[in-house]
């Protein structure tokens, strides 16, 4: 759908210079998705993973960020291999609806109430963050949180349209839950993509 050079504006790695792929198609449909264009993987063309890496500035950061859309309805061990092999990180950002293909440095596992995720991606992810719509959503982080390995981080992260009405109940389930971490989209703050 799209790459990008930019900063990563959340969860862990926030601060990071990273190179970005968003790939086109979603099938998970949550319903203040901030990139609903990417639902439909049709109206994205084609492109050549090769295309991809040579579009990559390698002298920049050697972070690497996939997203999307939902990545990992594609199968990305090809991709992954490629990016390992060019000395690159490869990050992947999900809702862990779809089977897990290739080898990541670092899994963000965003589960969504739409559709259920896989089991494995409890096992595997390095951070688990949570969307929040609404204060039902912070039990709702905790089933998960309750399943995630015991090294994953726990971000929970304002659904942009509410962050003004979600940020005071977010901190003060911070302040009296303090495994949890606030996650900012600070890229939005910043005005970039
Ligand atoms: Fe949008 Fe992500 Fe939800 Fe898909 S999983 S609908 S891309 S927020």
């Amino acid at each position: 759908m799209e790459q990008f050079y930019s900063i990563q504006g959340e969860g862990y790695h926030q601060g990071k210079a990273a190179h970005f792929i968003r790939l086109g198609g979603c099938d998970v449909g949550c319903h203040w998705c901030d990139v609903k264009e990417s639902w439909n993987a049709s109206a994205h063309p084609i492109v050549p993973i090769e295309k991809i890496l040579e579009d990559i500035d390698y002298q920049k950061s050697d972070l690497v960020i996939v997203t999307g859309g939902e990545p990992l309805m594609y199968n990305l061990e090809y991709m992954c291999t490629r990016l390992h092999g060019l000395n690159l990180k490869s990050h992947v950002e999900t809702s862990g609806t779809s089977a897990l293909s290739g080898e990541w440095d670092w899994v963000t596992f965003s589960p969504k109430k739409f559709k259920n995720p896989l089991p494995i991606y409890y096992s595997i992810a390095n951070e688990l963050k949570v969307i929040v719509n609404n204060r039902s959503d912070l039990k709702w982080a905790e089933g998960h949180a309750a399943q995630v390995n015991t090294s994953c981080e726990l971000y929970l992260q304002p659904e942009w349209t509410k962050r003004d009405k979600m940020m005071p109940l977010i901190m003060d389930y911070v302040r009296n839950n303090p495994k949890w971490r606030i996650s900012l989209q600070v890229h939005k703050y910043l005005g970039v993509d």
